[in-house]
């Protein structure tokens, strides 16, 4: 899934070609991508001609395209969704499924979507923010971003780090490439419990975390499936200085060790084993201190 650099790239793209352009037809090629708009897909194509678009938002992973009356256009990229901007007369790349036309012509606004996770909802009066966005906590590149207040939040968690840096309601656009990323820079092992986390180190990952995504825009992003390309059907190349993700094997740019693949969440998480050491076994509960005539059972079986 597109994590916010990639997102960023395409609300960019987005931004440049769509943005005070009016809407004169909508054409719906396969009714599942607008499944969400509940009166059905002619309902949606016939409710946005002659309107205007204003430019597109985004909040973390989270992105949609407001019309000028103060509603939206809800964008769900899911595993496979895609923007392009083409020319009315370029042929249809496969799986296209939406196409918006413009009053001024072309570029032609496509959504393509091979595997239908994703899709497009019109929300009322979602302008500025989305009530289906709304519980989304802001991402580090919102200059409303408190970091002091993030890192408090994180460090109030009684989790693991990286399962506290994918709760999108924490903090909003870091996904698995990103979270890896910036463990390793911020020398953290993946199940550091957030509430031993020093203020020093919360703030650090959550900075490292910032950094990486920084640079991974600057990149245009991180192609990590065939899946994802800008508005312009290319894509970017940060992968390249990717340290950890999908380094399985390699050595780790820092210290040389081979970078070790763990399962978890049902994906996987990329380490230095040096680098980023599993944080000590929690004492066994049947090493607390007893009172006396307390029961000297123990509980763990
Ligand atoms: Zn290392």
């Amino acid at each position: 899934m597109p994590e916010l650099p990639e997102v960023e790239v395409v609300r960019r793209g987005l931004a440049a070609g769509i943005t005070g352009r009016r809407i004169t037809a909508v054409e719906v090629l396969h009714p599942r991508p607008v499944r969400r708009h509940l009166p059905g897909a002619d309902d949606f194509a016939a409710s946005l001609a002659g309107r205007t678009f204003a430019e597109p938002r985004r909040r973390g992973k989270y992105l949609w395209l407001p019309l000028t009356d103060g509603d939206a256009v809800l964008a769900h990229l899911g595993m496979s969704g895609q923007f392009r901007l083409d020319p009315a007369d370029a042929p249809l790349v496969p799986n296209t499924r939406v196409l918006f036309r413009f009053a001024d012509g072309d570029p032609e606004l496509r959504f393509v979507d091979q595997r239908m996770f994703g899709g497009l909802s019109l929300s009322p009066g979602g302008a500025e923010l989305p009530a289906e966005v709304a519980h989304i906590g802001r991402d580090p590149f919102d200059p409303e971003f408190d970091l002091a207040a993030a890192v408090a939040r994180l460090r109030a968690k009684r989790t693991g780090i990286k399962r506290a840096l994918l709760d999108q309601q924490l903090v909003s656009g870091i996904g698995n490439i990103y979270a890896d990323e910036a463990l390793w820079a911020a020398r953290l092992h993946y199940a550091w419990p957030t509430q031993a986390l020093t203020r020093a180190r919360a703030t650090a990952v959550l900075t490292a975390a910032t950094e990486v995504m920084r640079s991974a825009l600057g990149h245009g992003g991180t192609s990590f499936d065939s899946l994802y390309v800008n508005v312009n059907g290319s894509s970017g190349y940060f992968d390249r200085s990717l340290a950890v993700y999908g380094q399985e094997g390699r050595p780790c740019p820092r210290c040389g060790t081979p970078i070790r693949r763990e399962p978890f969440m049902n994906r996987s998480s990329f380490r230095c084993p040096r680098c980023q050491r599993a944080p000590r076994a929690q004492a066994p509960r049947t090493a607390a201190p007893r009172t006396p005539g307390a029961r000297t059972g123990s509980t763990v079986g």
